[in-house]
């Protein structure tokens, strides 16, 4: 029975990275009849964000893939916010203490920062571990009367985990195989803190084990995380979920991970809300407001650090869901790229119909376009949208569509327009007066024959036309264009230009 969880710290808006995690769950889930579970991870009260876990659950929703089991929704294993489970975890970190897998750790703050000091003037790092908590302030050197006398005291502790001497792991990760570490080389981390939270390590833990959790699937930075993570299930007698860690997603210029800046420098923030901090009425901008399509968004994302195995690229979520594998998700760094995002977007601006895209359209330009019937404004959509890679892109390419030219493009004049130009234009408005069947093929044919009736070359016709009726040198085949603005409104168009 598989189950994956998205376990975010409800910190602030999501990092592209963490919309990719709970996208790889979400496929992984579908893939195999199973659940994808959302659980807060808020025992970091010191970071806690208002109105972020609404926006993670916007976010997900956003991007279409919604989560089954959460906060709020089939609480079967619930509560799912961890901060809600507070008194949940005391037991498994008094158990481990219990069976002298933990211990209670006195060192103070400024302890344990006079030992960080004094290590770096002796150019080496202090590190709490199976050496140095021999001669600490612990439960492992102080006598149980003592331990006890302290409790009573109420003096501070925490709970450290008692990382095993000498022993050398064997880990398995889906993505990447076996690992190896030798025991020596961890510390003793802190398992509950003197706050009477948990720490992420612990309960993270229980609630993996508690609800159930199959497949741990999260970014590769939680690797190093796994060795205390499967001493832990080892310690309580559980076992382990199986995991991967997926690669870091790389920035598109030079190495390293993306980090908010950098995609906010690009100009491609890397949140998929619109986001408001309730304490600071900071707004960050998104995918959803830079007019990404979410379909296109996923597709993109889908792709950062696994791939089909086939040269295909558009995929719809429900295609993802059907061939997505772990065995084909890549060790090795996944490069995100601005320019492959707006790619996707133009390829699913084409995909998308003309109808859904002038709806779109029209909430974006109401009051230019309120005199326009959809079906004038679909064909219009239908005409122009190749070159679109978003909706806003659209008033741009299709403007003299519905407003007349009011200026003329100077250089294209200069160049276009020559002495003979305006009597050659006279003409023409002539003929395409006399015009019946006012099509598109039929204007072209009429003009056509003008063309070589006056052994006039396509040059002298054709360019100068388009500014009359365009106003500058864009825009898709010109009788098409003029078969739409009507008859009455290209002759209004060439009187204005030549006037
Ligand atoms: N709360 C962790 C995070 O914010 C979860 C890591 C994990 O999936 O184990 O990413």
């Amino acid at each position: 029975n598989v189950r994956v969880r998205f376990a975010p710290s409800p910190t602030g808006p999501l990092h592209i990275g963490g919309v990719r995690t709970a996208l790889f769950n979400y496929l992984f889930a579908k893939k195999n009849n199973g659940t994808f579970v959302l659980r807060i991870e808020d025992t970091d009260q010191t970071r806690y964000v208002a109105n972020a876990e609404k926006y993670i659950i916007d976010a997900l929703e956003w991007c279409g893939i919604p989560f089954e089991e959460g906060p709020g929704k089939n609480e079967k294993f619930g509560p799912y916010r961890q901060s809600e489970r507070k008194d949940i975890y005391k037991k498994y970190a008094d158990a481990l203490v219990a069976s002298k897998q933990a211990y209670y750790a006195f060192d103070t703050a400024e302890e344990l920062d006079a030992l960080r000091t004094k290590a770096e003037a002796e150019k080496t790092v202090f590190v709490y571990n199976n050496v140095s908590r021999e001669t600490l302030n612990n439960s492992i050197n102080l006598s149980e009367e003592e331990v006890t006398a302290k409790l009573a005291a109420g003096e501070k502790y925490v709970i450290r985990f008692k990382t095993p001497k000498d022993q050398k792991l064997i880990l398995d990760d889906m993505i990447r195989g076996e690992i190896t570490i030798d025991t020596n080389t961890l510390d003793d981390k802190i398992l509950f803190k003197s706050d009477g939270m948990p720490t992420y390590h612990l309960a993270n833990i229980v609630d993996d084990h508690l609800m159930q959790i199959s497949h741990v699937i999260r970014g590769e930075e939680w690797l190093p995380s796994l060795p205390l993570h499967s001493l832990l299930y080892e310690a309580f007698g559980w076992i382990a979920p199986k995991f991967a860690h997926l690669p870091l997603i790389l920035k598109p210029v030079g190495k390293g991970k993306l980090s908010k800046r950098d995609g906010d420098k690009l100009g491609f923030p890397v949140f998929p809300l619109n986001y408001t901090n309730e304490e600071t009425g900071e707004i960050s901008r998104g995918y959803r407001e830079d007019g990404y399509f979410n379909d296109a968004f996923i597709n993109m994302l889908s792709l950062l650090g696994w791939n089909p195995g086939t040269e295909q690229e558009i995929f719809s979520l429900e295609e993802l869901a059907n061939i997505f594998s772990i065995e084909r998700v890549s060790k090795s760094g996944a490069k995100f790229s601005p320019e492959k995002t707006n790619w996707f977007n133009q390829q699913y601006m084409q995909q998308k119909s003309n109808e859904e895209i002038a709806d779109l359209f029209i909430k974006l330009n109401q009051e230019k376009v309120k005199d326009f019937s959809k079906e004038y404004i679909t064909k219009v959509i239908e005409q122009v949208k190749e070159r679109a890679v978003f909706t806003k892109d659209l008033w741009d390419l299709s403007d003299y569509y519905f407003t007349n030219p009011t200026s003329y493009d100077e250089k294209a004049s200069k160049k276009q327009w020559k002495p003979d130009t305006k009597d050659i234009m006279l003409e023409v408005k002539e003929i395409i007066k006399n015009i019946e069947d006012f099509k598109s093929i039929e204007i072209e044919n009429k003009v056509k024959a003008y063309l070589t009736e006056k052994e006039l070359g396509f040059g002298k016709v054709m360019p100068p036309l388009r500014l009359c009726i365009v106003g500058e040198m864009k825009g898709p085949h010109l009788f098409d264009i003029i078969e739409m603005i009507s008859k009455e409104n290209t002759l209004q168009r060439i009187e204005n230009a030549i006037e």
